[in-house]
Order: structure tokens, then sequence, then C-alpha cells
């Protein structure tokens, strides 16, 4: 069993049309919403993660886009800028998921963004905007942005 964390962008002309159940249901998926954005009558946001066999999950996914909903995996919307992360450990005890964590044997943070779950949390304490993302802050943003 697998998981992946997505960002499901619905446009307005399909973002109220039930797609999502049938991964449930068609794919026998297990999906969990993390977060969900409605802009009425212009654009739904929602950040899922997916449970189930990687051949399955890539399946949903193509499904979900074969009804034109664009699937972008969180792994392009979390990120850390290296060169800023001075491995103080502050975004360690508040991240929720334990995606990001102190490596024992040189004692520096690692972040896993297959655990991620875009919570914001770590962009808000880092002293050193080490952590970025676009989707919680402003989730109509075309693109990356600095805070
Ligand atoms: S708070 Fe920022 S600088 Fe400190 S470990 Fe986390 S990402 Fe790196
Ligand atoms: S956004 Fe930061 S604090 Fe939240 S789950 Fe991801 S790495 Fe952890």
């Amino acid at each position: 069993m697998s998981s992946k964390n997505v960002l499901l962008i619905f446009r307005s002309n399909i973002m109220y049309k039930p797609v999502i159940y049938r991964l449930a249901r068609d794919f026998d998926l297990v999906f969990n919403i993390l977060e969900a954005k409605i802009l009425p009558r212009r654009e739904g946001r929602i950040l899922l993660e997916l449970r189930g066999p990687d051949d399955i999950i890539e399946k949903g996914i193509k499904f979900l886009e074969e009804h034109n909903v664009v699937v972008e995996p969180l792994s392009d919307k979390v990120w850390r800028e290296e060169e800023n992360c001075v491995h103080c450990g502050a975004c360690v005890g508040l991240c929720p998921t334990g995606a990001l964590s102190v490596d024992e044997t040189d004692k520096k943070v690692s972040f896993d963004v297959k655990k991620c779950v875009a919570c914001g949390m770590c962009g808000l304490v880092c002293p050193f905007e080490a952590m970025r993302d676009v989707t919680l802050f402003d989730p109509f943003a075309e693109g990356r942005t600095k805070y």
C-alpha cells in the first residue's frame, strides 16, 4: 500500500461534477481530503491523499485527468530551498506528518515530500524562509511565489 498527495484543480466547467467518489467506487482507492478551497464559478482546488497500490493510484490519476481534472503532484508545490536551510530544527516539532525529521547520523533535517500534506506550518516558523509552498497561502496563484 502506497500513498500519494496530489493537488487537484477543477476549472469552472467541471468543478461541480462528482468524480472524486469514483476513485473509491471504481478503483477501490482510499482518499483523504486534506484541504479544499472553492472560488465559486471560477475554480476549485483540493489537496488529496490517495492510498492504494502504486499502479491503481496511477490509474485513478489517469481517470481524473481524462475527466479534465488537472492533477499536480504535491512535490511541485512544496519544496525546500536547500541553500537557505541551516538545519536548526525549528520546523521539525511542528510538522504533523514527520515529513521533516532529524537524521540521527548527521543531525541534519531531512524533508520527505511524500509525507508532506502542505499544512504550511514549517513555512510559518522557518526563520530563513527555506520552506516554500504556493498552495496554502495563495491557492489561486499561478506558479511559485515568495511569501
Ligand atoms: S526551520 Fe527552516 S532552517 Fe530550520 S531546519 Fe527547518 S527548514 Fe531548515
Ligand atoms: S507543509 Fe511543512 S509542516 Fe506541513 S506537512 Fe509539509 S513539511 Fe510538514
